[in-house]
């Protein structure tokens, strides 16, 4: 078998190399990371610049259904962010916020759980304003696939998607409707590049941009570890939690996937801050997010 094998790789080196590269690419997340990193000289850290977008914004008259059993009745409002990663290797794009036709509608668009949704610029605008253009997005990744992250995926086709298996089967899978996924903000990515993850993966393959799995909320929401020069590590949380007291009391929605894995996700993060001194920006706590800087100023 050995022999076999190894004549077998032999032939395919002498073949082509470069699509030996591509076979690999295709295969395991392992190999993805050390076969296809870009043969560029070794940095300690390649991130320029993160910029945080404004992208929606919530208005919750109950947000017990969040936090069962605590703050029942008490009315709340959600921030939504969209956070462009500038890298030597390449620019990621991290949720999409809700979609850009909400910045036409003034009164807001109804949701679920009482829910009532708005956008006051485009995620498109905001990218114009900082000098990004939507095809120079080499990169997207979402923390999970509801609306209020995927709405503007449409526009990013031409970027690598980098999404958990167990998400991507969800989402383009015939049941999206039963995870509460609206295939219609996301479809156009059914032909995109993508990079399906079974874990943790190391984005630019120098450790400052880093997806980590974090299922729960959904089958296979993700959470993002970007390690700043200047300001230090930033945990981007999806909505592992969806505000900091749910987080510090590991209360978990009525609503997610699966509560133990949930509450799991929860201590994975809280473990990666303890090591790495990390700070959770929180991607729905409007409190936090009020003391965060918003494009076009960024983080170094
Ligand atoms: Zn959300």
């Amino acid at each position: 078998m050995l022999v076999a094998s190894n004549a077998i790789v032999m032939e395919l080196v002498m073949i082509d190399r470069s699509k030996i590269a591509t076979r690999v690419c295709a295969g395991s997340l392992a190999l993805l990371v050390t076969a296809c990193a870009p043969s560029l000289p070794p940095r300690p850290n390649g991130v320029e610049r993160l910029y945080v977008l404004d992208c929606g914004e919530a208005q919750i008259p109950d947000v017990s259904p969040w936090s069962p059993g605590f703050n029942i009745g008490k009315p709340a409002t959600f921030s939504d962010n969209c956070y462009v990663i500038k890298h030597a290797r390449g620019t990621l794009l991290w949720d999409s916020g809700f979609p850009d036709a909400l910045a036409n509608v003034p009164d807001g668009q109804a949701g679920a759980r009482g829910m009532r949704a708005f956008r006051k610029k485009t995620l498109a605008s905001q990218l114009g304003e900082i000098g990004i253009a939507l095809d120079s997005i080499t990169q997207v990744a979402f923390s999970h696939t509801h609306s209020d992250h995927v709405g503007n995926a449409n526009l990013f086709t031409s970027a690598t998607l980098y999404i958990q298996q167990a998400e991507y089967d969800a989402a383009f899978g015939a049941d999206a409707a039963k995870f509460g996924f609206a295939p219609a903000n996301y479809e156009k990515l059914r032909a995109s590049p993508v990079v399906k993850l079974s874990g943790d993966h190391d984005v630019f393959g120098d450790g400052s941009v880093v997806i980590l799995s974090t299922p729960g909320h959904t089958p296979g929401h993700q959470s993002l570890l970007v390690r700043l020069p200047k300001s230090g590590v930033v945990v981007l949380s999806g909505d592992a939690a969806h505000f900091m007291e749910n987080f510090d009391n590991r209360r978990v929605p009525g609503f997610n996937f699966n509560r133990d894995q949930s509450v799991a996700s929860m201590d994975k993060l809280a473990a990666v801050m303890k090591a790495e001194s990390a700070q959770l920006w929180v991607n729905h706590d409007s409190a936090q997010n009020a003391g965060i800087r918003h494009a076009p100023a960024f983080y170094e």
